[in-house]
């Protein structure tokens, strides 16, 4: 028996961990079978190239509560280990340095979520414990060992008797911890964090139907049996071959997500990279409306299978973050803050692959199956709309793809919209003029007027069409976006026979001028010579700028979508 102490710089390095990691002390357990894991995994490897003479078997983790001893034990049947072991791996780097780690981020950890991605590994154990045990055997044959450490930095060590290889992690639950002594919430935490972990877990038992016998009667029950509950899905889909998946096994996924969920999604992308860094995941395009206050933490991300948070900002631009799925990368630092993130080579790089990723998929889906594409769009518009208001990269490619319905129902790319419009709607100063409706009811009289004066009209009714109507003027030349209802139209209209012009001058004028007093004060033109319809003889518009500036005010600057971070100034 021996006892010693931990080494550590400072005398009592516990109460700082309580303190500093407080908001987020239920990652323990993700900590303490993720160290689970590694043992399993470690000793599958060691098996498979023959350093472990050993049977591997088919092994599992099992987390276990005992409530009248206040316990929580921790199972493996992993690779162990010995005394020198433990010394090494428990004792002595657990804190080289501690004092300095939380010095240095100390900062960084008032900003909510970050200390939890520290992996302060198993000393975590102390957020909730008192007292730890660990009992151990290792694969190699050496005798068993027994450590505890009851919170101060002194510890015992001790040979023990445990003859199944692997390792006993013991938590005595402290007083102001015993929230974690109830099932249901150590049901929730390992459904949050180890769901895909790839060893599987048993946490109790379950019952299970089992078939009828055969000749059993219509109103005899169905026998059941007590077995284990495994928690985890070991080999959740991104982690297959895309090749070796088809449709429904990506829903499948989708409802093993979200399982409250009960749209289905439209389409899914699958992220599978290993140079220059280590991705997989699936995305997946969710229906989407025009409410912009859509849930932002939809997409979660794990690192080897084990959940770390599903706040991705920084990580996916912003405007993937209306996307659902998975995003598993080790290649991730997760210890840092999110504005040290955004600086992060490695997660441009990751950034700029998954944006490409759902700019490849969309153009493909666009060229493969237009009519499939056209009636999507509806739903996918915002985040194709809002990705190229906020990423230039997407813009280049999403531009070939995105699309300009009419009020008629046609889609249009603009391509194929300036195209067909070109030779009808340019204005006096060689502009190319986009004619829309937001709004069909409303403006249903400005649209049979445009139409019958042979215009295209679109139908433009997102949130953030004038900011986009913004970008696309700006990025294009000679180009210019009117309301139907806007001033401009005057520029196109062709002063032919109308009613209005059978009037003389003086008639006009008094028409005006009765017009505008109505009219006044509220930033309107009138304008008579316009309309040759009998039931629109004459059109009042708005200035378009006037409008649209209107328009941005409410959508832009600081409230609206997401903040609008990213949103360009106009
Ligand atoms: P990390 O996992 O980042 O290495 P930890 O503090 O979580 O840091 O664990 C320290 C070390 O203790 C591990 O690297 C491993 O060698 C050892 N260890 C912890 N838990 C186990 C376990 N269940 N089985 C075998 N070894 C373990
Ligand atoms: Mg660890």
């Amino acid at each position: 028996m021996a006892t010693g102490k931990i080494n550590v710089s400072v005398e009592n390095i516990f109460p700082l961990i309580k303190k500093f990691l407080y908001s987020d002390h239920e990652i323990f357990l993700r900590e303490l079978i993720s160290n689970a894991t590694d043992a399993t995994l470690k000793l599958k490897h060691l098996t498979s190239i023959g350093e472990a003479k050993v049977e591997y078997g088919s092994p599992r983790i099992e987390v276990s509560i005992d409530k009248d001893k206040k316990q929580i034990k921790i199972t493996d049947q992993g690779i162990g280990m010995t005394e020198d072991e433990v010394k090494k791996y428990i004792n002595e780097v657990a804190f080289s340095g501690a004092e300095e780690f939380l010095d240095k981020y100390k900062d960084a950890g008032k900003d909510a979520g970050i200390i939890g991605h520290f992996g302060l590994g198993f000393y975590s154990a102390f957020m909730v414990a008192d007292k730890v045990e660990i009992i151990s055997k290792s694969f190699k044959d050496e005798p068993a060992v027994y450590w505890t450490c009851d919170g101060s930095p002194e510890f015992t060590l001790k040979k023990a008797k445990k003859e199944d290889r692997g390792t006993d992690i013991i938590l005595h639950i402290a007083e102001d911890s015993t929230e974690f002594l109830e099932d249901s919430k150590i049901r929730e935490l390992l459904t949050k964090y180890n769901k895909f972990m790839p060893i599987p877990i048993k946490f109790g038992m379950k019952t299970e139907t089992l078939p009828k016998p055969e000749g059993a009667k219509e109103e005899d029950p169905a026998p059941t049996q007590e077995v284990d509950d495994i928690i985890n899905n070991p080999n959740p889909a991104w982690t297959k071959k895309p090749a070796d998946l088809k449709d429904e096994d990506y829903k499948s996924f989708y409802r093993e997500l979200y399982p409250m969920q009960f749209e289905e999604p439209l389409f899914n992308i699958h992220l599978n990279v290993d140079y220059p860094f280590n991705l997989t995941g699936i995305l997946y395009f969710p229906k989407l409306t025009n409410d912009l206050n859509i849930q932002k933490d939809r997409i979660q991300l794990y690192q080897n299978q084990v959940f770390v948070t599903d706040n991705v900002e920084g990580i996916v631009p912003e405007f993937l973050t209306m996307l659902r799925g998975v995003i598993d990368s080790p290649d991730i630092p997760l210890n840092v803050s999110r504005s040290y993130l955004q600086a992060d080579g490695a997660v441009k790089k990751i950034s700029s692959y998954i944006t490409k990723k759902v700019a490849d998929k969309l153009s493909s889906l666009f060229k493969n199956n237009r009519e499939d594409f056209e009636q999507k769009w509806n739903d996918i518009k915002v985040v194709i709309e809002y990705g190229m208001l906020s990423e230039d990269k997407f813009f280049e490619k999403a531009d070939k793809f995105a699309l300009y319905p009419t009020v008629d129902g046609k889609f249009f790319t603009f391509e194929e919209l300036q195209n067909n419009i070109k030779d009808n709607q340019t204005d006096k100063d060689d502009k190319l003029v986009v004619l829309y409706a937001s709004d069909k009811e409303a403006q249903h009289s400005y649209i049979e007027a445009a139409k019958a004066k042979g215009f295209e009209v679109l139908l433009m009714d997102s949130p953030i069409i004038s900011h986009l109507m913004q970008k696309l003027e700006t990025s294009k030349e000679n180009l210019s976006f009117a309301r139907v209802d806007a001033d401009h139209l005057d520029n196109l209209i062709k002063k032919e026979d109308s009613a209005i012009s059978k009037l003389s001058d003086e008639e006009k004028d008094s028409l005006k001028a009765e017009l505008e007093k109505v009219t006044t004060d509220k930033g309107y033109t009138i304008q008579l010579e316009a309309m040759d319809s009998a039931a629109s003889p004459f059109i009042i518009t708005e200035p378009e700028f006037m409008r649209r500036m209107k328009e941005m005010q409410q959508t832009g600057g600081g409230g609206g979508m997401f903040g609008m971070g990213n949103m360009p100034e106009m």
